[in-house]
């Protein structure tokens, strides 16, 4: 049984992070949905996946003075009833030059806002309430560093809403995830929680967080990994590689040291329209995935595509 997180809620249909595209998401069926977690000055936690907001807001419209000397607009320099005065749009570029995926949501249109992230929860805990469903929740926590030198502790304040909300142990249909071991071994050993805990692997050039992600995929990375964590998330091209001679694509050998130290393995981005060139097309890369490779869940734009195609598996 594989399962379906929605990567910023139904984001291949609607604006990321926006409380319409986790309602979508929920009604196309998926098993969890995922929040990104960054604070606002008031320290209040909001569903948002970058630090900046110009990516994915008409900030620069609403606030034209509020840039830092880098040029970029921050979510933690504004209290959330100013966070609130925002249009939530499609993602584009930081330039403003227009959308990064022309053939998603009209870039110009909609009126959708940031929400909180206990906005989200009531919207997916109230749908299980009137649907009887039991969808659950994929929550991460966003440069926790980067909060750190801000003076935020944005984990704490993730953590209380959590709680707040019942999700306290493995039991309670969640998953928090975040790329910094660190943080997630504080979550764990400091701050004692039960939750449940996912370390995200990326690449060494994304700067996400101070780890070297290179010893995470090896056998020693993944013994250490299960001490802190039930399971990774890596980013899916770190589990294949392709055969130069004839395009073939063979396990990297990171799924097995995972599955050596009893971690889940949920790959993040499967995206209709952005395929790696090692596939020929969506359907043989999550037939890889599922079929072949096995996964234990996988992260998706398209909630509704990709549960089609693992029916037929
Ligand atoms: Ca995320």
């Amino acid at each position: 049984m594989t399962i379906v997180i929605a990567h910023r809620g139904a984001s291949g249909y609607l604006p990321e992070h926006t409380l319409s595209a986790a309602a979508l998401a929920y009604g196309m069926g998926a098993d969890f949905i995922e929040q990104d977690i960054v604070l606002s000055k008031d320290d209040i936690p909001i569903v948002l996946h970058d630090i900046h907001l110009d990516q994915v807001t008409d900030v620069a419209n609403v606030f034209p003075d509020r840039r830092r000397g880098d040029g970029r607009w921050y979510a933690r320099d504004f209290e959330l009833k100013e966070l609130k005065q925002l249009c939530v749009h499609e993602r584009g570029y930081p330039d403003g030059s227009g959308p990064i995926f022309t053939q998603r949501f009209p870039y110009t249109r909609g009126h959708f806002q940031i929400p909180t992230l206990q906005e989200e929860i009531d919207i997916i805990q109230g749908l299980n309430h009137s649907t009887g469903g039991n969808v659950g929740i994929y929550t991460e926590i966003k440069k926790p560093a980067w909060h750190n030198k801000e003076g935020a502790d944005v984990t704490l304040r993730t953590i209380n809403v959590l709680h707040q909300n019942n999700y306290k142990t493995d039991l309670d249909n969640i998953y928090l995830q975040c790329f910094d071991s660190q943080e997630l071994k504080r979550i764990k050993y400091e701050l004692k929680s039960e939750l449940p805990l996912i370390q995200l692997i990326g690449k060494n050039s994304w700067d996400e967080s101070p780890n070297d992600f290179e010893q995470m995929v090896t056998e020693k990375g993944c013994r250490d990994i299960a001490q802190y964590a039930v399971g990774i998330g890596p980013a899916m091209d770190l589990l294949y590689t392709t055969s130069v001679l004839n395009n073939s694509i063979t396990s990297s050998g990171l799924m097995r040291f995972a599955k050596n130290h009893d971690l889940l393995v949920h790959p993040f981005t499967f995206r209709v329209d952005s395929l790696p060139l090692s596939f020929q097309n969506y359907e043989e890369m999550v037939q890889w995935f599922v079929g072949e490779l096995k996964v234990d869940g996988l992260f998706t734009d398209f909630v509704d595509q990709t549960i089609a195609l693992i029916k037929d598996n």
